[in-house]
């Protein structure tokens, strides 16, 4: 057992040691800036010095710089010599780095796997993942590249570490992020699914609608078609082909123009091209070209089909034959035609023979007998007004009205019937304003029935104490009379179809007696005059009817 050291020999001892640390600190500066390129080694043969072969300072700067570590790595693990960043990367100072075993850097977990890579290095080129082991106990991921590489005095072996956390870092990074995609992925190709059973399915379900469309439009006795927003035919039912015996290639888009009958054309086009300006209803009657040659009437109605912006994207149209119908609005006008005709002439010898009668002076009439007189005058009078209007809605239909026409003073004729009114209705109050002057040019005869037939309606449809007023005055170049009573008045729905022929509004509240030719008449015999008849009314506030006229000018 060695003898135990005096104070003087430790006090030495430490010296030695002093002067040998300050000297190894001294030389890794001087390796580190370049100014030396050996380094001694306490080998087991006492110290080894070793050298960088063809080493200078340039060559050591550049390694200094380098992003990566390197290492001169001594056979028995000791490092010679490390660049800062390698010292860095472990986070520890240079000093406490150089010169120590690398081991003390590797986790004990990678020792046997470093040997492995070292011990190949020798040999050839090699590289393989390590962990470095930090100051702070951190694994750092890092990939080694040894070489042997051959000193002066004799071989060591070079490490370039490259640090590969940032790269790991990403690769985790991206892992995360390929696995988040897969399941965007899966949702994705589940929404995908759903959204291919939906359409399937809607697909299933419109395909049956138009099925169920095409069977109920092939099986109705009405043809029907649809047509793009700009007017052109798509589609045709199963009638149409039969009806009119032409092919869809024949027929389509503006095809169908060459089945309307030459006459009714011109009309037909004008509603179609207003309807497709302005989306409202088409509606219109003309005569259809039948496969047999023949013209049938009928009525074509068309409605646009809009979306949710309210654009039309389609029109859907039918065309009713109503030739039946047609035939026998004829045969009924015919029929009114010759009825009121025969009529006429037995009513006008009733009448006149009443008269005789009435006049007979020769022998008192028993009283009881001149009241009976007077009720058959005026149900003989009544009957002939009747008859008299049946004749007038023939001729108009047929457009045989005659109007002999004169220059008059309006204003008289106004107050003709006002005194007619008084005369007619004495229990009823009237008030009345004509302005005294309004020429005109008309039918003197003819007016006075309109003006009286608006006379006898404001009476007819208003109670009794309520008052009746006629106006008279100009306005602009026109006359105009007003006829206003506050009656039982008239819908929308009911103005709108009142100068129709033979309407009548159907009331039960308010029945009263009359055919729905009074207002067709008039409103005739006014636009024959150039002017127009016209009601502004509300339902149960009473109605007021105007008959506008041209003044005649100056
Ligand atoms: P009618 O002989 O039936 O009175 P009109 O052609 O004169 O025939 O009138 C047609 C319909 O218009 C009538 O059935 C009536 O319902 C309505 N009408 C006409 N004048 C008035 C009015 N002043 N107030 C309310 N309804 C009226």
């Amino acid at each position: 057992m060695e003898a135990p050291k005096s104070y003087d020999q430790l006090l030495e001892e430490n010296r030695e040691l002093s002067i040998q640390l300050e000297e190894a600190q001294d030389a890794i500066h001087a390796i580190r800036t370049g100014r030396v390129d050996a380094v001694i080694v306490q080998g087991e043969d006492g110290h080894e010095l070793y050298t960088l072969k063809s080493a200078d300072q340039a060559y050591r700067v550049f390694i200094e710089k380098m992003n990566e570590g390197a290492i001169t790595l001594h056979k028995d693990g000791t490092i010679l010599y490390c660049n800062s960043k390698f010292a860095s990367m472990l986070n520890k100072p240079l000093e406490k780095v150089m010169g120590m075993s690398i081991k003390l850097f590797i986790p004990l977990e990678c020792h046997q796997k470093f040997q492995k890579l070292s011990n190949q290095g020798w040999t050839s080129n090699t590289k393989g993942e390590i962990n470095l082991l930090t100051a702070n106990g951190e694994h750092k991921p890092c990939l080694m590249s040894c070489n042997q590489m051959e000193l002066e005095d004799g071989v060591a072996l070079s490490l370039i570490v490259t640090d590969l956390t940032a790269q790991k870092e990403s690769e985790k990074q991206l892992l995360i992020k390929n696995e988040q995609l897969e399941q965007v992925e899966q949702i994705t190709r589940g929404l995908n699914f759903q959204l291919e059973a939906l359409i399937a399915e809607r697909t299933q379900e419109l395909d049956l609608s138009r099925e169920q469309f095409k069977f109920l439009a092939d099986n109705i006795p009405v043809i029907v078609w649809t047509s793009k927003p700009d007017g052109s035919i798509d589609y045709y039912n199963n009638r149409w082909y039969t009806y009119t015996g032409l092919t869809f290639e024949e027929t389509k888009d503006w095809g169908w123009e060459k089945v309307i009958h030459p006459a009714d054309l011109q009309g037909t086009l004008r509603a179609w091209s207003h309807s497709l300006a302005t989306g409202e209803p088409y509606e219109v009657e003309y005569r259809f070209l039948r496969n047999d040659g023949r013209y049938h009437w009928h009525l074509g109605y068309a409605l646009p089909f809009k979306d949710k912006s309210g654009n039309i994207i389609a029109w859907f149209g039918s065309c009713t034959d109503i030739e039946d119908q047609k035939q026998q609005i004829e045969k009924r006008d015919e029929f009114i035609s010759i009825a009121s005709h025969e009529l006429k002439t037995p009513l006008t010898s009733a009448k006149g023979y009443l008269e005789i009668i009435g006049a007979y002076k020769k022998q008192h009439l028993p009283p009881a007998v001149s009241e009976y007189i007077n009720k058959a005058k005026t149900a003989v009078n009544k009957l002939q007004t009747l008859v008299s209007d049946l004749l007038d809605v023939s001729k108009i239909h047929a457009g045989q009205l005659q109007y002999d026409l004169i220059d008059f003073n309006l204003s008289d004729l106004v107050n003709t019937c006002i005194e007619n009114f008084t005369h007619l209705y004495p229990d009823r109050h009237l008030v009345c304003e004509c302005e005294k002057v309004m020429l005109v040019k008309g039918n003197p005869g003819r007016l006075e029935q309109v003006i009286m037939n608006l006379i006898s309606n404001a009476v007819k449809y208003s109670a009794a104490g309520t008052e009746i007023s006629i106006l008279a005055h100009k306005e602009g170049s026109n006359a105009v009379i007003a006829i206003i009573d506050s009656g039982i008045g008239l819908s929308d729905e009911q103005k709108q179809r009142i100068f129709e022929r033979f309407y009548r509004v159907e009331d039960k509240k308010f029945l009263t007696s009359g055919l729905g030719m009074g207002l067709y008449i008039s409103s005739e015999i006014i636009k024959a005059h150039g002017g127009e008849l016209r009601v502004s009314s509300e339902y149960g506030e009473g109605s007021t009817f105007s008959i506008e006229l041209p003044l005649l000018q100056k």
